[in-house]
């Protein structure tokens, strides 16, 4: 106990002082789903296999959809996707004070829930 005590007080607290010190994310982090949505065939197998119901895909209107609050990143989504056009971004996704769905529809730029996803650094303390 007393070794422990005195361990923590020489190698300071393991939190980072974010902003002031910016987070280096590792090879495997995971930020957020990206979609590259041109090579997309809405085929509706992410939906389905995704534990949190967090995406949804209208194969008629071309349009795929995620909800970035119940995502929680597991990566079964791109694991599944048949023509690999998800992925996962190192980047986490910038605070929201509303829900807010990433919209995605062929030939379109996303909508402006999936533009205002500014990269963010440094959000998670290292352990
Ligand atoms: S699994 Fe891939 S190709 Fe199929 S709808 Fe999802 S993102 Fe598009
Ligand atoms: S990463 Fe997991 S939780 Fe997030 S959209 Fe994909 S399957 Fe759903």
């Amino acid at each position: 106990m007393t070794k422990i005590v005195g361990w923590n007080l020489v190698k300071g607290p393991a939190t980072l002082m974010y902003p002031q010190r910016e987070r280096i994310f590792t090879p495997i982090t995971r930020g957020r789903i990206e979609n590259a949505i041109e090579r997309c065939i809405f085929c509706g197998l992410c939906g389905r296999r995704c534990p949190t119901f967090a995406i949804a895909v209208a194969k008629e209107n071309k349009e795929w959809q995620i909800d970035r609050l119940r995502c929680c990143v597991c990566n079964l989504c791109v694991e599944i996707c048949p023509t690999k056009c998800l992925s996962t971004n190192q980047q986490y996704p910038a605070p929201v004070s509303a829900r807010e769905l990433a919209i995605h529809r062929e030939n379109q730029p996303p909508s402006p829930a999936g533009k205002d996803e500014a990269p963010r650094q440094g959000n998670r303390g290292d352990a």
